[in-house]
């Protein structure tokens, strides 16, 4: 059985990553909390794939901003995730990052974040009382894993107030919203490494493809 680690710094619910994993066949483990870089190719090892879960903002100070409209930020929650990322990619371990993930990838690479969506003139993203519900949009761009898997577009839930402003080096933005925000980033050169901004653990039973992507993730 292929076993998959998830990142856990959020100290919230994981359930709906495990069910996820779980309905693809595999195994979910949660890591630890606390992983230096040194530790995070040996944290890895034994396991087949990676998931990055939501939760609050990436400290602005790590691409170089002062804050502006960030919150929860969590240092050794970022410290861990991107110790993880950078062996994840390192050793072209599978991995998937699901909202706040498409973020701290995007930072852990050299990119920058919106800090605030509707701040800076984007539509409303943050509708947590919908977050079962698909409110936007999202459309393929280029070529890639999520295109594949989504086609021309797909209808997401949104719980996110912040995004991907300058896109990391190696990374392509393969789904946009129709407001213009990146929904989807990808490293082509990789195996399976993939962020998106909305949450397919949510949805697994309202649209297939959703748990296409675990199914990819656990099976690339
Ligand atoms: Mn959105």
């Amino acid at each position: 059985m292929r076993k998959v680690a998830i990142a856990n710094g959020s100290r919230s619910r994981l359930s709906n990553y495990i069910s996820a994993i779980e309905r693809v066949g595999a195994l979910a483990s949660e890591l630890p909390r606390k992983i230096s870089d040194s530790d995070a190719l040996n944290a890895l090892s034994g396991y087949d794939a990676l998931v990055l879960t939501g939760g609050g903002d990436v400290d602005p100070r790590l691409y170089g901003e002062e804050n502006a409209f960030s919150s929860d930020v969590d240092p050794v929650r970022d410290d861990t995730e991107i110790a993880l990322l950078r062996a994840a990619k390192k050793s072209d371990l599978p991995t998937l990052g699901i909202c706040r993930g498409i973020q701290l990838a995007n930072v852990a690479f050299g990119g920058t974040l919106w800090q605030d969506l509707e701040k800076n003139g984007f539509q409303n993203h943050f509708l947590p009382e919908k977050k079962l519900v698909q409110t936007h949009f999202v459309s393929s761009v280029s070529g890639g894993i999520l295109p594949d898997i989504f086609g021309e577009s797909v209808s997401v839930n949104s719980i996110h107030h912040q995004a991907v402003k300058t896109l990391a080096k190696g990374l392509s933005a393969t789904l946009i919203s129709s407001d213009g925000v990146v929904e989807g980033i990808e490293d082509k050169t990789k195996r399976f490494f993939i962020f998106v901004q909305f949450h397919p653990e949510l949805l697994l039973d309202t649209d297939e493809r959703f748990l296409q992507l675990f199914r990819r993730l656990v099976d690339p």
